[in-house]
């Protein structure tokens, strides 16, 4: 393979700067490694979209992704789009809906340089991704919140068996090719025994069929408190969507904040890159924005288009992203929700730098 199209979208706040590093990158890993090749193909979302096409999600940029390998996607600031109209969709939720991006894997794992409160951290939420609690995508049509007089609003949750094996089959997979072996189903299934019975069970069947794996569950509250705890001791985490959007927050502040916090929405046949952080509003436009998790998000990216086209040169890309910056950080180059001053130019710079030097420190092998 070695040459892919990727949809890139830059979003909304921080969406265009953290992207822009982010492509920055990916172009010197493609002029590092011999075959490897990148056709970034700018598409409209998100405020910008709205502006110039009439839709936070345009169709066009719908069937523009359809033709890509893969896409990168920045935050959306979503909280101020108008609710009720068709056309400001929440992109990122719709993109879930339309290409079945049903798992979102949002690890979370210390860093070299970066203080923090705990160490020896490596876990991995693995979110369902497509239904639950969020009411603008759990419903084949309409909105998942009614109001049925003004003072009382019914909100409804969806949880399906099938909804539950394939998350729980994606965090078992995982769980299984991991080191420690370990899966935790997080639910509330005491109070919500229904729905979150039915995730539990569901994931406890398909558990079945990975003996390897230890399974614990964890009521919701009370798995907070552990994560507080005892952080150390966590490896793969299953839940539902809101469960898993709260407690991906959580785990980003154990490693040192948001800007360190890497995602995938995840389907069978495609997949698109994106952080787990928002659109973090008030920092945008001044250059100071982390866009570590958007370029790891865009690494795993490189991982997942490496297995499945079986191309060890992505793969290599991956690694050499993860490296570069983890070597930058060691070296002190840090934004300053991490303690440091350097831009958000800055850093990728000082990423693409390191990229290139490797490259010629190891001429001669595979990297040019
Ligand atoms: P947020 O994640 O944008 O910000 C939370 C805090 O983290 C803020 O202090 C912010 O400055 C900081 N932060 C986030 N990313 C950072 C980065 N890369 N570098 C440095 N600091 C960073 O969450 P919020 O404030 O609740 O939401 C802001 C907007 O984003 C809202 O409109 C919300 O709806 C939207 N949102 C979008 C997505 C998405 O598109 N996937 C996800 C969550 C929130």
């Amino acid at each position: 393979m070695g040459k892919y199209v990727l949809g890139v979208m830059k979003g909304d706040g921080i969406g265009p700067e953290i992207v822009t590093e982010t492509v920055k990158v990916l172009h010197a890993v493609e002029a590092a490694i011999d075959g490897l090749e990148f056709d970034c193909k700018e598409l409209p979302i998100g405020l910008d979209a709205y502006e110039t096409m009439g839709s936070t999600l345009p169709e066009q940029t719908i069937n523009a992704l359809k033709k890509c390998d893969a896409g990168i996607l920045g935050p959306l600031t979503t909280h101020s789009y108008e609710k009720d109209n068709p056309h400001t969709v929440n992109a990122s939720g719709a993109l879930r809906r339309k290409f079945d991006l049903y798992a979102n894997i949002r690890p979370a794992r210390n860093f070299p340089g970066v203080k923090t409160r705990y160490d020896g951290i490596d876990l991995v939420v693995v979110r369902e991704n497509t239904e639950g609690m969020y009411a603008d995508r759990n419903l084949y049509y309409g909105n998942g919140e009614i109001m049925p007089d003004p003072d009382t609003v019914l909100s409804f949750r969806v949880v399906t068996r099938k909804g539950s094996e394939r998350i729980s089959k994606i965090g078992l997979e995982l769980a299984n090719a991991r080191k420690k072996k370990y899966a935790s189903l997080v639910h509330k299934m005491n109070v919500l025994d229904k729905g979150c019975g039915l995730f539990v069970n569901s994931a406890k069947k398909v558990a079945n069929h990975y003996p390897e794996v230890k399974i614990d569950d964890y009521h919701i509250d009370a798995f907070a408190l552990h994560l507080v705890q005892r952080p150390e001791d966590f490896d793969v985490i299953i839940t539902t969507n809101m469960f898993g959007d709260i407690l991906s927050d959580l785990t980003a502040g154990l490693v040192g904040g948001l800007g360190l916090a890497p995602g995938l929405n995840l389907g069978d046949d495609f997949m698109i890159a994106q952080a787990t952080h928002g659109s973090a509003p008030t920092i945008a436009g001044q250059s100071i924005a982390n866009p570590t998790a958007e370029i790891l998000s865009a690494k795993m990216m490189l991982e997942w288009l490496g297995i499945r086209h079986q191309d060890e040169k992505a793969a290599q890309a991956a690694n050499l992203i993860e490296e570069a910056v983890e070597q930058v950080l060691l070296q002190g180059i840090k934004t300053p929700d991490l303690g440091g001053n350097a831009s958000t130019s800055e850093y990728g710079d000082a990423l693409v730098h390191y990229i290139k030097e490797k490259a010629v420190s190891v001429q001669g092998s595979s990297l040019k």
